[in-house]
This record gives C-alpha cells, sequence and structure tokens, in this order.
C-alpha cells in the first residue's frame, strides 16, 4: 500500500515528552511555509500544544484532529489559518485522549489519518507538505502518524536514556513497515537541547552519532531560551525571534532537510 506522492507526510515522532518534537514541528513548518511549499501542520497531541503555539485559541478550535480520526469532519474542514502566509493547523484538543478507546473496535483504526490526508491531498487546496507533531506515546495516534507519514523525524535530547527512548521508536517504526506502510524511511535524528558546555551532552551526541551515522542530522539544536519564549506568544521562534541562535539552528536544519528531501525525491 504506497502512499500518494503529494502532499509529502513528515512526521514529528519520539515517544518521549519534552525532547523538542513540537518546537521542531513548528518550526520546521514555518521554514517549510516560507520557502514557497504550503504546509499543513497536523496537531496529533491532545496536549495541543503545537496549536498554541501557533497561537489558535483552545475556544476557536471548532473541528480538530479528533473530529478528523473519528470522521466528524474532514482534514479541510478542521484547517485554520495561522500568521505565517501558507502554513495552516489542523488543531487538536483533550478530546484525543480518548481516541485509543474509541477506535479500538475499528478494524482501519491505524489508517484513519492516512485515509483523512489522502482525501485532503486530491482537493485544489491541498497543501505541498503536511507535517504531523506526534504525542509522546507510541499508542494509536503516533501509530496513525506512522501510518500516514512518507518519513519520520525524530528529535532526541542529548540526555542519559536517549538511545534506550530511540530503540523502542525504531521497533515501532519497523513494526508499521512490516505492516501498513513498507516504504516509511526515517528522514533523521535531530539533536535537541544540546548544550556544549556540557560534558554528558556531548558524550551523549558522540554515542548516538557513532550508533546511527548518517541518519542523524550534522546540524544540532542548542539550548535556546528564545525557542521556549515563542509558544507563549503564539509563535514560531523563527518569527519571534530569527536571529536568535535557536532560529538560526532551525533554518540550518531544514536546509539538511531540504538536502535531504531532493535526494531522497530525485532517487524515487
Ligand atoms: P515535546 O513536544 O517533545 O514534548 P517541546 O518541543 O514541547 O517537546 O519542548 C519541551 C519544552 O522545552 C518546551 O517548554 C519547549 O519550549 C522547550 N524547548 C524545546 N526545545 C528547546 C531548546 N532547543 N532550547 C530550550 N528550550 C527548548
Ligand atoms: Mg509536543
Amino acid at each position: 500500500m504506497t502512499l500518494p506522492p503529494r502532499p509529502r507526510v513528515i512526521a514529528v515522532a519520539n515517544q518521549k515528552g519534552g525532547v523538542g518534537k513540537t518546537t521542531t514541528a513548528i518550526n520546521l513548518s514555518t521554514a517549510l511555509a516560507a520557502t514557497g511549499h504550503a504546509t499543513l501542520l497536523v496537531d496529533l497531541d491532545p496536549q495541543g500544544n503545537a496549536s498554541t503555539g501557533l497561537g489558535i485559541d483552545p475556544a476557536a478550535r471548532r473541528l480538530t484532529t479528533y473530529d478528523v480520526m473519528t470522521r466528524t469532519a474532514s482534514l479541510a474542514e478542521s484547517v485554520h489559518a495561522t500568521e505565517v502566509p501558507e502554513l495552516t493547523l489542523a488543531p487538536a484538543t483533550m478530546d484525543l485522549l480518548s481516541i485509543d478507546i474509541e477506535l479500538s473496535a475499528a478494524s482501519d483504526r491505524a489508517l484513519r489519518l492516512r485515509q483523512a490526508i489522502a482525501a485532503y491531498g486530491a482537493e485544489p487546496a491541498a497543501p505541498d507538505y503536511v507535517v504531523v507533531d506526534c504525542p509522546p506515546s507510541l499508542t494509536m495516534l503516533t501509530v496513525n502518524a506512522l501510518a500516514a507519514a512518507h518519513a519520520v523525524l525524530a528529535p532526541l535530547q542529548c540526555e542519559f536514556f536517549a538511545m534506550e527512548g530511540l530503540s523502542q521508536l525504531l521497533t515501532t517504526i519497523a513494526e508499521v513497515r512490516a505492516g501498513v506502510n513498507p516504504d516509511l524511511v526515517i528522514h533523521g535524528i535531530v539533536l535537541t537541547m544540546v548544550d556544549a558546555r556540557n560534558n554528558l551532552s556531548n558524550q551523549v551526541e558522540a554515542d548516538v552519532r557513532s550508533t546511527m551515522g548518517e541518519l542523524v542530522y550534522d546540524t544540532v539544536i542548542p539550548r535556546n531560551v528564545r525557542l521556549s519564549e515563542a509558544p507563549s506568544h503564539g509563535k514560531p521562534a523563527l518569527l519571534y525571534d530569527l536571529k536568535c541562535a535557536g532560529s538560526q539552528a532551525y533554518l540550518r536544519l531544514v536546509s539538511e532537510l531540504m538536502d535531504r528531501e531532493h535526494r531522497m525525491l530525485g532517487a524515487a
């Protein structure tokens, strides 16, 4: 079951919380949009941090990814405009918390997001890219994201148990590949909240690079307070403070990611 080539779907996933998934998803989507690729960010985390971080008030989230997953709404109907031209958002609310239970009897439960993206992809307003911000778990929501994605981008925080967490994610990716999405690839692993003055951080980085090799992007995202301030202003860091070290690192990451995109798509 091959995915349609358009839109290109990238899932930002890691079952650990607080590793930089949402920060990466928001700034990746913003940079894609700013470079002329119409992009939809799908918030698939019940915490709705990507929705808040893009300034979409909870009260304004009328039709959400919960409605998409339960087929009460199409993806197109759930979409909000954002402050960034060419960037739209499908918001999330706490309703998503019950999705595993609600879909437990549905035989197509792993494919709801894929079907919704395919339907949207056939419309004239379809985006070029869909970026999915996953919740901190490997349950049905993340499985839906992996089943719908061409590629996974995994943020990894440089801390002691980073590799253990990564191996669980790799196992889940292998399962999804063996099942509903044989063409799923790992786009890359990005090291986040890196502190070059911290020995442990350096040691973990060396360890991850020697184990995972070229899968690890050269670009690392430094620990940067501006990145953590931006969401409280409802703005991507790239709009909040373009010049800060964090924003500049995300711009480098996206240019590296686009190089890989060209290689992957050129080879396809
Ligand atoms: P996740 O989505 O994986 O739970 P977040 O992107 O929400 O992770 O990041 C967790 C917290 O760390 C948030 O408060 C975020 O603002 C902050 N944060 C993320 N990346 C950085 C960074 N590079 N430097 C400093 N703070 C960061
Ligand atoms: Mg998050």
